[in-house]
């Protein structure tokens, strides 16, 4: 039962009900917090939490514990399932720590390399303020896991994430690198080989939802790109209204995104491929936004241009707003 006193002593049962966005109001008491209930339906605040002792009482429907109790009523679950559901939370706070440090220093690394800031602006990207928006870093290579290692991340952890290969070398090697971020917190990598590598790389884990959606989110008409350099040039060109799945297939969940508030336009602009597979792409995506009730146009670029190549090779935001009006709605 050690285990179990530290893991008690790892998540404070405030913190824990606050990430669930419980919110309350210190009582004249100073370690102690009054809130609503979120085990009944509460509609004056009858849940306490005493933050020094961890433990919680509600007047209301008189449950009362420690953490593991909360999770047992709030999540219905057994003893057993509660100590493992709050294990799999610390162990996924830990990656995301973990996922923050590397993206931090691959940031560091950006312009520590000429030849990272070099393909930056042979792929039309230049202003500082887009860059720094989007936390774009580069992964040299050879260096992560030493600098983990130094802050007391363990090898496994490290392996596990699949920031380094069984091998124990880095898993981005000469790549610029992209954070995903869902609600704020990082949940995936993406790589983009400056070199001969395979181009595209993720860590083995949840590419998230809707690239940057917090940001995004916000816009009635959006528009859909494949790729981060689209999305990137794009942003560098005002068109902050753009979002990306990283390729061309959304997952259920993106879905929801983009259908949630109802009544959003939504562009896709991918890329005109000689074989016509991106065409083919965005009219089976056209059709499943159709079918969700989003409203959705598909544009058409010069043949061969894909948005980055687009804006690389002349066109101004009047050309690509000019391809936008054009688009006709499926
Ligand atoms: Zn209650």
């Amino acid at each position: 039962m050690q285990d179990l006193e530290q893991l008690k002593q790892r998540i404070s049962l405030l913190h824990y009900l606050q990430q669930r966005h419980w919110t309350a109001r210190p009582t004249a008491r100073g370690e102690e917090f009054v809130g609503l209930c979120p085990l009944h339906r509460d509609s004056r605040p009858s849940f306490y939490v005493n933050a020094r002792k961890n433990l919680f009482y509600c007047h209301g429907c008189g449950q009362g514990g420690d953490l593991i109790r909360l999770v047992e009523l709030s999540e219905q679950l057994s003893f057993r399932q509660s100590l493992a559901f709050l294990q799999r939370q610390l162990a996924s706070a830990d990656q995301t720590a973990m996922l923050e440090a590397t993206a931090a220093f691959f940031q560091f690394q950006l312009h520590r390399h000429p030849e990272a800031i070099h393909y930056l602006h042979q792929r039309g990207l230049h202003d500082p303020a887009v860059i720094e928006e989007l936390s774009i870093g580069y992964a040299p290579g050879g260096n992560l896991r030493h600098h983990l290692t130094s802050q007391g991340y363990l090898f496994d952890e490290l392996l596990h994430t699949g920031l380094i290969n069984p091998r124990g070398s880095d898993a981005f090697c000469r790549r610029v690198i992209f954070p995903c971020r869902e609600h704020g917190r990082i949940v995936n990598l993406y790589g983009r080989s400056i070199g001969a590598a395979f181009p595209h790389r993720l860590l083995p884990r949840s590419k998230g939802g809707l690239f940057a959606w917090e940001i995004v989110s916000r816009f009635s008409t959006i528009l859909l790109v494949e790729g981060l350099f689209d999305l990137a040039v794009l942003w560098q060109s005002g068109f902050r209204n753009t979002t990306c799945a990283i390729g061309a297939h959304l997952t259920p969940a993106q879905l929801d995104q983009l259908s949630d508030p109802p009544g959003r336009s939504v562009y896709v602009v991918f890329d005109q491929d000689e074989n016509q597979a991106g065409q083919r792409a965005s009219h089976s995506l056209a059709q499943r936004l159709a079918s969700a009730g989003i409203s959705a146009h598909i544009v058409q670029l010069p043949a061969g241009q894909d948005p980055n190549s687009y804006f690389l090779a002349g066109a101004t935001a009047a050309d690509f707003t000019h391809c936008l009006r054009q688009a006709r709605p499926q």
